[in-house]
């Protein structure tokens, strides 16, 4: 069940209709590896960070038996650094800053100790970097699930569309999907992007939850309605990480397990928008995850007699 993360390690600043924040740490890794850890461990991340970066977080990392010996640290440079503003209704938001610093020429390197990974997570990062991820592993893991998002779309489609070629199950979001098949339809998107290659086609909604397609078939996932929702950041790769982490856990890649592993994304990514950056990432308990879940359970069950 051993796991290997791939993605940004980012300092973030943040504004929301409910406040503003200096640089928090953030990065698509970072949400990745921490809403995973509470369903395998280790979970291996490789990344890239400047000497700026929070070694109090790294810490916190180590603590949830997070390894970062994939994580290169380039002492005189800058952290990955973006800056996002939301709009009032929170599920969109418009980017203000994107520097990319360390990650401008990344290259990963993958530690002996990683080699052999049963399962590959590939957060938001240039695509170029994550095709060289999946050919720096000595085995094919037996799921890769790839993240990405419409930064990339604008500047590397050719590169973006290689790497998605290489893949089992490609999430973003719906704007994100419609503007890489160039339907509006997200059922005709769907289609569009699973000719491009993955078997499996995750499109998230925000607070109207998420789609999994396979073939023709569709499951809806919904979010919990939430009384506050207070920093939307991360939330998505919140969601891809509670969704491999599950699959991890249980070594089943079947669509019927991912329909759970779906919900368990979506139950992670509920905690996660409740307080800004990954402050409420830190420390849940298996009691509070399980309690969530119900709710997801609770919230779609319903009995019915058909005519
Ligand atoms: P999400 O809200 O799930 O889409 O993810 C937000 C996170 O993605 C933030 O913590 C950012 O640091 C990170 N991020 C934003 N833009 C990029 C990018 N172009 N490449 C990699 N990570 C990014």
């Amino acid at each position: 069940m051993s796991l290997v993360v791939v993605g940004s390690m980012a300092f973030d600043a943040l504004e929301t209709p409910f406040g503003k924040t200096d640089k928090i740490v953030g990065g698509a890794a970072t949400y990745i590896s921490l809403s995973a850890s509470y369903f395998v461990e280790p979970v291996n991340v490789v990344s890239v960070v400047g000497g700026d970066f929070d070694q109090d977080h790294i810490q916190l990392m180590h603590q949830r038996n997070i390894s970062t010996e994939g994580v290169q640290v380039k002492e005189n440079e800058k952290s990955f650094f973006w800056s996002g503003r939301y709009f009032n209704d929170m599920n969109s938001r418009e980017t203000l800053v994107t520097e990319l610093n360390v990650l401008g020429d990344f290259d990963p390197i993958i530690p002996e100790s990683y080699q052999g990974c049963e399962y590959l997570m590939l957060g938001n990062l240039a695509p170029q970097v994550q095709r060289t991820v999946i050919e720096r592993l000595n085995k094919r893991p037996k799921l890769v699930v790839m993240d990405t998002m419409n930064f990339w779309m604008d500047i590397a489609l050719d590169a973006l569309k290689e790497t998605i070629a290489l893949v089992d199950v490609l999430s973003i979001n719906d704007e994100e999907a419609r503007q890489l098949s160039g339907e509006y339809s997200l059922v005709k998107a769907a289609k569009v992007i699973m000719a491009m290659g993955p078997k499996f086609l995750i499109i998230k909604k925000g607070e109207h939850g998420a789609l999994l397609f396979n073939e023709d078939k569709v499951f809806f996932a919904p979010a919990l309605p939430l009384e506050e929702v207070f920093d939307p950041t991360g939330a998505g790769d919140t969601f891809a990480g509670g969704f491999i982490g599950y699959i991890a856990s249980t070594g089943d890649i079947s669509f019927n397990n991912m329909k759970r592993a779906v919900i368990y994304g979506s139950a992670l990514a509920s905690f996660c928008v409740e307080k800004f950056g990954t402050e409420r990432l830190k420390n849940l308990t298996q009691e509070e995850i399980d309690a969530r879940v119900q709710q997801f359970v609770n919230l779609v069950q319903f009995d019915t007699v058909l005519q």
